[in-house]
């Protein structure tokens, strides 16, 4: 058989962290002792009272059979209540909320729900890769939304040509932001909802970071005006409780986009497993326990450890408000891919170059705080010895 993957395969962006890759699996290879501040994935274990709660509804008979399309009950209600609680926002576990196997699977079957071929898709750039793929395999048109320092890595709205913006049928968002670390501030989203009904463009909001952050809390896309009738917005349990490997997280907003997100997913899919839902309900209800705040302290040491050093360094890097990514400038005169390459190279610190987010992301670095604070103390004393 001569096998030819499907176009749209073809039609995804070159993977630019493959020289990274390969470079930082032959430093491994060769018993170096590498610093991966590359991976965003939380290295401390899920808290122990969710585990608890898990081994207890592995056991029981009622959760072993195909879970509820739309999650169950117990879940969508006390995600509804943590909206509440947290942003204030009424949302009726019922007709505006769903829950989701990680934010990531709402991202990529959205598009499906509400983008017909040739409808333009409005993507931020730098970003998290999946709101590209996602438009592009279901036929979109993706019109970039360049972000930059000038901006607060915000999108310019009122540089989207009015000719695009006619025709722009979704725009993915992403506060607090992953590359840059950005916060949106409360009226950046009334702008947003305002364009999206002015143009009938449906917003979907990636909130994966909602909760780690350091300062203010940041805000809802639907505390803003009239959110509820074109936004949804994604949350997750990976990065808040340590649950990158569970999968799970939930859309709310809009009623109708629901509905439309959950007739692709019971189409698709058949749900989370009812024992990670369960346990994720009592995740929610005990966010404010000092096992799951003791990480953001954990965060904040590392974060201050890692800018503090850099900038002792001469490095140019803003001291981030939320996530657990740090966006570092490249020194004058050297680009990302030589940056991140001579990092490792000369350092055996691996960090992400930010040509990978796409190409506004050239000129910054990123550095994940996923590893101990002396991890991260002995990374900037090496990165101290290369002389860019
Ligand atoms: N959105 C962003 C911006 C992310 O960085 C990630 C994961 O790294 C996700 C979504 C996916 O998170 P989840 O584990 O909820 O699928």
């Amino acid at each position: 058989m001569a096998f030819a993957k499907a176009q749209r395969l073809g039609q995804l962006p070159p993977y630019l962290f493959v020289e990274i890759d390969r470079q930082k699996r032959a430093a491994l290879a060769a018993g170096r002792d590498v610093i991966n501040l590359g991976v965003g994935d939380p290295d401390q274990p899920t808290p122990a009272f969710i585990i608890e709660r898990m081994h207890t509804a592995i056991g029981e008979p009622k959760n072993h059979r195909y879970p509820f399309d739309e999650g169950v009950p117990e879940f969508r209600h006390r995600a509804a209540a943590w909206m509440k609680k947290r942003f204030g926002v009424a949302v009726e576990p019922d007709r505006q909320l769903i829950t989701l196997i990680g934010s990531k699977e709402g991202l990529a079957k959205l598009p499906l729900a509400v983008v017909n071929p040739g409808d333009v898709v409005l993507v931020p750039q730098p970003a998290y890769p999946v709101y590209n793929a996602a438009s592009i395999f279901v036929g979109g048109e993706v019109h970039f939304m360049p972000l930059s320092a000038e901006g607060g890595w915000l999108p310019d709205l009122d540089a989207i040509p009015t000719q695009i913006a006619r025709r722009a049928r979704l725009m993915f968002l992403n506060y607090p932001n992953n590359p840059t670390s950005a916060v949106a501030p409360r009226e950046f989203y009334d702008r947003v909802v305002r364009f999206a009904r002015q143009n009938n463009t449906v917003v979907c909001q990636d909130a994966a970071y909602s909760e780690v952050y350091f300062d203010e809390p940041p805000p809802s896309i639907l505390q803003a005006d009239g959110a509820m009738d074109v936004a949804v917005e994604l949350f997750s349990l990976s990065k808040t409780f340590n649950m990158t490997g569970w999968r799970l997280g939930f859309a709310a907003g809009c009623d109708a986009i629901i509905a439309a997100l959950a007739q692709v997913k019971s189409n698709m899919d058949s749900g989370q497993f009812n024992a990670i839902q369960e346990a994720g309900t009592v995740a929610l209800a005990n966010q404010d326990r000092v096992e799951v705040r003791a990480m953001l302290d954990l965060y904040r040491e590392r974060r201050d450890v890692l800018v503090d050093g850099l900038t002792r360094l001469g490095w140019r890097v803003e001291r981030p408000k939320a996530t657990f990514y740090v966006w570092i400038r490249c020194p004058d005169g050297a680009d990302s891919m030589t940056t991140a390459r001579r990092l490792l190279s000369e350092a055996d610190v691996v960090t992400i170059p930010g040509i990978g987010f796409g190409r506004p992301g050239e000129g910054y670095i990123r550095a994940a705080l996923t590893v101990p604070a002396e991890r991260i103390a002995e990374a900037v004393e090496r990165i101290g010895r290369v002389s860019f």
